[in-house]
């Protein structure tokens, strides 16, 4: 009997030294869980901040790269989706990682359903300051220079960016936090109605869009603050796991 490996979706993971134990969770499920996976989907914010290649060789992200590189030379693929913590991970590093990079939003054939990839953070069109700071951010231009300053000017502005949001997320109504229900449904009709799969708003949920006529599956993942977890999919339809 041929047995169909999963296919497993990860995201804000928000690695980083402050969180060893998060740390060593993702390095366990990257040697067991996902080692035995078809292809492993990280869907933004792996780690809590990126401020350039150079951070690949940073002590922490070493660790990080090089288990995820193990990974992907044992024959598992393993695709990276910028989320808004890690937009800045780019080629080089990619390729020191073994990572494949993705669009957002990619749309895949997963076990023959149509199924949609996305961070998650462009659905939350409700809060509008925070999608005039994201595009502002990705302009080629401000990334370019941002890109062209000293590390250490750049790791002080990250920190300073980080200290302002914190602020930002406690002073924003919680509702304007999570996604746009109408933003949700313009993406899933765009996209003739397919499965869903994001991350970012932090609030783990299967959800059932009933849309003209189509049921329309959204898994939100879950962020690994507390504990890691994953959503494994197979033939079957998917699953979220929890990991201790
Ligand atoms: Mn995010």
């Amino acid at each position: 009997m041929s047995v169909t490996k999963p296919v497993l979706f990860v995201s804000d993971l928000h690695l980083a030294a402050v969180r060893p134990q998060i740390y060593e969770t993702f390095l366990r499920f990257l040697r067991e869980e996902a080692r035995q996976a078809a292809t492993l989907y990280i869907l933004g914010d792996l780690v809590e901040y990126w401020v350039g290649d150079e951070d690949a060789d940073e002590d922490f992200n070493r660790g990080i790269v090089a288990a995820i590189s193990e990974l992907s030379q044992s024959g598992v693929p393993v695709y990276l989706m910028h989320g808004n913590r890690d937009f800045l991970i780019g080629r080089k590093a990619a390729k020191k990682a073994g990572l494949q990079l993705l669009a957002d939003p990619t749309l895949i054939d997963l076990f023959g359903q149509r199924t949609l990839l996305m961070h998650g953070d462009t659905l939350c069109t409700d809060d509008l300051a925070y999608m005039k700071a994201r595009s502002r951010w990705r302009r080629p231009l401000i990334l370019r220079a941002f890109l062209a300053l000293p590390l250490a000017l750049r790791r002080h502005i990250g920190a300073k960016l980080r200290a302002t949001s914190e602020r930002t997320k406690r002073d924003t109504a919680p509702e304007l936090m999570d996604v746009s229900l109408a933003e949700v449904e313009r993406v899933l009709r765009a996209n003739a109605y397919p499965r869903l799969i994001h991350g970012h708003t932090h609030r783990p949920a299967r959800h059932v869009h009933n849309l003209d006529g189509s049921e329309c599956e959204r898994w939100v993942l879950g962020d690994w603050y507390k504990r890691g977890s994953y959503l494994r999919c197979d033939p079957n339809g998917c699953q979220s796991i929890d990991l201790g």
